[in-house]
């Protein structure tokens, strides 16, 4: 991937992420180990593949926000590194968060 595509990834992760937290929100209480579709939030744009976790899975996923969960085949290795392989989804964890940060702020 280009640097560009970097910026553009990064981004379209982080839209992602704020539906993903939407849908957490949604859920009603005692509802959290039912499985819910969640977006899979990889880094090619226009990919809508749900990925169905329960809330709990997603939250204990999300304690760590450089992690985000993806369909098995959607990671890009030179940004991510797979940390966990479970039925239906993977764990993938940023190489260097801080660095996609930057380069996102300095965009425009
Ligand atoms: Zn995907």
């Amino acid at each position: 991937m280009t640097g560009k595509h970097h910026r553009r990834a990064a981004a379209n992760q982080a839209t992602i992420r704020d539906v993903n937290e939407g849908i957490e929100r949604g859920q009603w209480p005692g509802e959290g180990d039912t499985p819910v579709g969640f977006r899979c939030e990889c880094a090619r744009l226009g990919c809508n593949r749900l990925i169905e976790l329960s809330v709990h899975e997603y939250e204990e996923i999300r304690a760590n926000p450089r992690r985000f969960v993806l369909i098995p085949g959607h990671e890009f290795p030179d940004i991510e590194a797979v940390i966990e392989t479970r039925p239906g989804y993977i764990i993938v964890e940023k190489r260097d968060a801080a660095e996609v940060a930057e380069e996102h702020d300095r965009r425009g």
